[in-house]
């Protein structure tokens, strides 16, 4: 079964951990650039992004994921690790940084105010079956979609949150805590996509 890590920094590890190995996959936490180069895709959770991208780079962390990433790891960003993986980000605090990789604009907290968190079902030519019922907590917006990524899903009036790009996929929701798995599925599907072409 396929190795996968979940950045271990700071937000809902655990969650996905429990997402991961209820499909059958090895889930691992990784903090470390060792820990890093052992597994074949990633998680980054949801928590606080700028936090997250303050302890990747005090760990010596920010580097080896850019370069993962750039080497075609599969990864997958939910909520705070959607920012983290969004080319441009607006509303940035202190300085932050993200990974990079999807080119797209993220909106930090775009739902701010009065309804920070909520429920809702989704729009998505992309999955098959049940709408996607997706859980918004503090959650960030993909104001603009540049040509490389794809949208996956979209709010029933059509604000893009979740979209995908090669080995990345990131959502602005956090499917791990309503039981959506088909977000790390699509994630495991693109590591035995690689594994089987790196075979060859
Ligand atoms: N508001 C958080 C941030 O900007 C994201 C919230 C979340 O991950 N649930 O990083």
């Amino acid at each position: 079964s396929p190795r996968v890590g979940v950045l271990a920094l700071q937000g809902d590890v655990r969650e996905h951990v429990n997402a991961l190995r209820e499909l059958g996959a090895e889930a691992v936490l990784v903090r470390r650039p060792e820990e890093l180069s052992s597994v074949d895709g990633l998680v980054i959770p949801g928590g606080e992004s700028s936090v997250i991208d303050k302890l990747s780079r005090a760990f010596g962390m920010q580097v080896p994921i850019r370069e993962a990433i750039a080497a075609g790891l599969p990864v997958y960003g939910t909520c705070a690790g959607l920012i983290l993986l969004a080319d441009r980000i607006i509303g940035a605090i202190d300085g932050q940084e993200t990974f990079g990789g999807l080119d797209v604009t993220v909106r930090r907290n775009a739902f701010g105010g009065q309804v920070e968190s909520f429920e809702t079902d989704l729009v998505s030519a992309e999955l098959e079956g049940a709408p996607v019922h997706a859980a918004f907590i503090r959650a960030p917006l993909v104001e603009e979609v540049g040509p490389l990524a794809r949208v996956l899903a979209a709010l029933p009036d059509g604000r893009v949150v979740a979209v995908a790009q090669g080995n990345l996929i990131g959502t602005a929701f956090h499917p791990e805590v309503t039981g959506e798995l088909r977000f790390h599925r699509m994630l495991l599907d693109r590591i035995s996509a690689r594994a089987t072409t790196r075979a060859a």
